[in-house]
């Protein structure tokens, strides 16, 4: 027996030994004794085991080397019980010294291992279920190194792939780890946009079509790979190309996307794969598996992000090896699962097709969730159970009201899903029998309900829902969209078309906030630590004067003589209000001497979205023909609470008194100072807040077109006077009881509907 001394596992030789023990012509028992002595011989380890989970959670010995034989079959721990088991309940490799000191050990007689220390367990992995686990013991104290721990990763991933197969285990312990795979999976993660759908499961990072892992040929997968990343390379800097016309913005993003793209470290990592035995997309797709686990391990959102682009590439990489065009093709019903997603990549996708979402990362006011709104996609984030499981083309539930996600749903998960989709479509008719009614509240407030657009599809729904008018058209979704900047006659066009659906009503387009997550596939600022407080909006938009000119001239183009209302983004200062309004008065005097048609009339106004603008109101106000609350990024910045990141974002509740208390400050400086206000947030979608706005003072909401027949029909059951009455109490005493508690109490007491709608 050997012990210490242990050299580094020579990848290369392992694989031809495991290849050569899949390609035995013996039974499937003998096969794995094989494969156990071929890891141990590999890497020099005393005693090499594998688990195989079977169908009652059970951790059973399938083969040993080192242990008694006699073990093999009877050894069985029950999930999470020993080292093994603590293994596969963790997920995660586990590596020790002293195995039998450990508090977890817990002795087998039968298998002789008392005498045994250094302890490395590997789970084995598929679509995100531990099926098993690879174990490597050593008489010697000396514990394995972190080469050693990757190299145990590395089998235990191939273990994955291989073990399955009716090479190595019977016809129905097949079965057993299939059902197991390919079960039915749950998981409750965060509602971010509501509704209810079925669909087929579309993976943005494609998975493996089970297959063959490994190198037929060396260097045919050597050069199959050359050739893929030679296109790669190709097309960005195609991408690179297409995008000179704007080389006065900032290539730098793009150009960090290419260096990794000719990266030869990471050619070097892909091409030792392969040299190791791998074919070209099980090598992709090991690193790409290496990353990821960097990826979620990264705080820093630097690395995160670049990280982010490895992966992307890699998709691109893997895509081009299967012949796949490297545009996502999505199945009819298609339900995204993606580990994150930009509101550029979301437009991307095929609307046509695309009917639910479901994310690892995202939070409920993430521009992704504002677009996927706008496109009434329901959607869901923090359910990296679910997306580490699924395959694609399997059925999947997303409950975008609840936060419930179902994959490979049970006959029960469908028959609660469809009386779920039942009631719902039920609640949204009977939201229909306000439409033509108007929103005043019991005691005869009127209060005007505009819906948020951002596509001209998006006005379709002003009649369906018979929003008074759009209180925010969020223009910058128009550059998102394409992968060049739209020229000023194909941003006239848009607003044309806006103002016609809108039929007179009115429309407020919100100059381009561009920025921070927001950013064009054309557009690439420098890099920054924190974009969100970045180069954004209005501050882009004096800089680069020019975007906001030839925004100006579409806007006035499309406008054709009729009013028009503009509204500044991300406003931090007066000054910043004046020096955008004489860009604004610039081009009006330039229209005028060109003779081209000038608005009737020009209202501008003012975006309340940081804590410094919303202490500025009386200042701001006196240049501001309006100001609308953007309560999204103003409870970003007063909570310090990035609004992307749901960890932090749902963390403080924007129904507080703290948040509530600056925004009736905002109110009354308002109308101090002689200027309406209204507020266009997400959060004027969640009727509890409808409530605390509707309390301290606002009678004008901008709010997702989905939530404003359900909002009418809440004001139209509130007495405005008791309302505010009892939230003047609220704000000003010392209670203990949250302010979300006190308002949901208040329309329980008073028969107010809540149900929150979108
Ligand atoms: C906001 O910040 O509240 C807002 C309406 O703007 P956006 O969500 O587009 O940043
Ligand atoms: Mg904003």
């Amino acid at each position: 027996m050997s012990s210490g001394n242990r050299m580094t596992p020579n990848a290369r030789v392992l694989l031809r030994q495991l290849r050569e023990v899949m390609a035995e012509e013996s039974n499937a028992q003998t096969r794995l004794d094989h494969l156990v002595e071929a890891i141990a011989r590999n890497m020099v380890a005393d005693v090499c085991s594998i688990y195989v989970r079977r169908a009652d959670d059970v951790l059973e010995l399938f083969a040993t080397k080192g242990l008694h034989r006699d073990a093999v079959h009877k050894t069985r721990l029950p999930w999470g019980t020993g080292l093994v088991g603590k293994v596969a309940r963790e997920g995660r490799p586990l590596n020790i010294k002293r195995a039998h000191e450990h508090p977890d050990f817990a002795f087998r007689p039968e298998t002789g291992e008392d005498k045994l220390n250094a302890f490395l367990g590997a789970p084995i992995v598929r679509s995100g279920k531990t099926i098993g686990v690879l174990t490597i013991q050593n008489n010697s104290p000396l514990g394995y190194s972190e080469e050693e721990t990757e190299a145990a990763q590395m089998v235990s991933t191939i273990l994955a792939e291989i073990i399955s197969s009716e090479r190595f285990l019977t016809e129905s312990e097949v079965q057993e780890v299939e059902d197991l795979v390919h079960g039915p999976e749950y998981q409750a993660g965060t509602a971010i946009v509501q509704g209810i759908v079925q669909g087929t499961a579309y993976l943005l990072t494609p998975k493996r079509s089970s297959g063959s892992i490994f190198a037929k040929d060396l260097a045919e997968e050597r050069k199959r790979l050359q050739d893929a990343l030679s296109e790669l390379q190709r097309s960005v800097d195609d991408m690179m190309a297409r995008d000179r016309a704007l080389s006065h913005i900032s290539r730098e993003v793009l150009e960090v996307y290419r260096l990794f793209a000719y990266d030869r470290g990471w050619a070097r990592r892909l091409e030792e794969k392969i040299l190791a035995g791998l074919n070209a997309e099980a090598a992709v797709e090991q690193v790409q598996a290496e990353n990821k686990a960097q990826m979620r391990a990264a705080s820093d959102p630097y690395l995160r992000e670049r990280l982010h682009d490895l992966d992307d590439l890699s998709r691109r990489l893997l895509r081009t090896l299967r012949g796949e065009s490297s545009a996502y093709e999505l199945p009819e019903n298609a339900v995204v699962l993606a580990e994150t997603l930009g509101p550029a990549e979301l437009l991307e996708l095929d609307r046509s097709k695309l009917v639910g979402l479901v994310l690892a990362e995202s939070s409920s006011n993430s521009h992704a969730a504002v677009v996927a709104r706008s496109l009434r996609v329901p959607m869901v984030s923090g359910v990296e159970t679910i997306i580490d499981a699924a395959d694609d083309g399997d059925d999947i539930i997303v409950d975008g009201t609840s936060g419930e996600v179902s994959l490979r749903p049970t006959s029960d998960a469908i028959a609660t899903f469809e009386e779920k989709a039942r009631i719902r479509s039920e609640q949204l008719e009977m939201y229909q029998r306000t439409k033509d009614k108007p929103c005043v509240t019991k005691d005869g407030t009127t209060i005007r309900v505009d819906m948020n657009a951002g596509l001209v599809m998006d006005m379709a729904m002003m009649d369906e829902v018979s929003a008074d008018g759009v209180g925010l058209f969020r223009t910058e979704l128009q550059f998102l969209v394409g992968r060049t900047l739209p020229t000023v006659k194909e941003q006239a066009e848009t607003y044309e078309s806006v103002i016609d659906a809108a039929a007179g009503a009115r429309v407020v387009f919100r100059t381009a906030d561009l920025g921070s997550d927001k950013r064009a596939h054309y557009m690439h600022g420098p890099l920054e630590a924190n974009p969100a407080m970045g180069w954004r909006g209005l501050r882009m938009a004096i800089d680069r004067e020019g975007l906001l000119r030839m925004q100006l001239r579409a806007l006035m183009d499309g406008a054709k003589g009729r009013p028009l209302t503009v509204l500044l983004p991300l406003v931090t200062s007066a000054e910043e209000v004046i020096q955008a309004r004489a860009i604004i008065d610039k081009e009006i005097d330039r229209a005028r001497k060109l003779e081209e048609p000038v608005p009737e009339s020009v209202e501008i106004g003012v975006m309340i979205e940081i804590p410094a603008a919303a202490m500025s109101v009386q200042r701001i106000g006196q240049h501001a023909d309006f100001m609308s609350i953007g309560g999204n990024d103003l409870a970003q910045f007063f909570f310090a609470a990035d609004r992307e990141n749901d960890r932090v974002a749902s963390r403080y509740d924007y129904l507080s008194r703290s948040f509530v208390s600056l925004l009736k400050r905002i109110a009354d400086d308002a109308r101090e100072a002689g200027v309406p206000v209204s507020y266009c947030g997400e959060q004027a979608g969640d009727p509890l807040m409808a409530l605390a706005l509707v309390a301290i003072g606002f009678t004008h909401v901008s709010v997702a077109a989905s939530a404003v027949l359900p909002f009418k029909d809440m004001m139209r059951h509130v007495d405005r006077t008791v309302l505010a009455e009892a939230m003047e109490t609220w704000l000003t005493e010392v209670g203990g009881v949250p302010l979300r508690s006190l308002v949901h109490e208040f329309a329980q007491d008073h028969d107010i509907p809540t149900l929150r709608a979108y």
